[in-house]
């Protein structure tokens, strides 16, 4: 019982950060199933002891195990976008440089890379190519403020290039 008490307080102080970081996830998800156990083995208990029915205890345990599995899947799924280094969910790569593209005194972009570094944080890189009248100060400027406010992510590394150096990095 005292264990069960621990629990519900550690799930109302996890709760709140388990939309940010993965870590608390896990942490929440861990002390919530544990309250399961907890909850599972009292209520087990109390139909063992008025209806004398011995199939409580494992029904209830597999039905935890049935309810816990799909979110340890579901965050494992996010674990694995992070090490696997896959664009953010909802961050479409391609609209991303399609806006890039667009910004004045950007004649092309390419190598754009969008991925999760731990969650909560996105990174970019890749190579802007300027038109010939462009300011490298401003087009560092509108690439980076597009991502930051557009897009939350903060932590870029954009090469500028000028038109003549695509036939160096494609030699035919
Ligand atoms: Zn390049």
């Amino acid at each position: 019982m005292i264990g069960l008490i621990v629990n519900l307080i550690s799930f109302r102080l996890l709760m709140a950060g388990a939309k940010e970081s993965l870590n608390v996830k896990g942490a929440y998800l861990e002390v919530f199933s544990d309250m399961l156990g907890s909850v599972g083995v009292i209520v087990a208990a109390i139909i063992i002891f008025t209806t004398g029915w011995r199939y409580a205890d494992p029904l209830i345990g597999a039905a935890i195990g049935l309810f816990i599995l799909p979110r340890t899947w579901k965050l494992m799924g996010q674990a694995l976008r992070i090490l696997m280094e896959v664009a953010p969910p909802g961050l479409d790569v391609d609209e991303v440089e399609a806006r890039i593209r667009a910004l004045p005194g950007i004649a092309d972009v390419h190598d754009l890379h969008i991925w999760t570094v731990t969650s909560g944080l996105d990174t970019a890189s890749g190579h802007v190519v300027l038109a010939d009248d462009a300011e490298l100060h401003a087009i560092l400027d509108r690439v980076t403020t597009l991502l930051a406010e557009e897009y939350q992510v903060t932590h870029t590394t954009i090469e500028c290039e000028p038109a003549s150096h695509e036939e160096h990095v494609n030699p035919i």
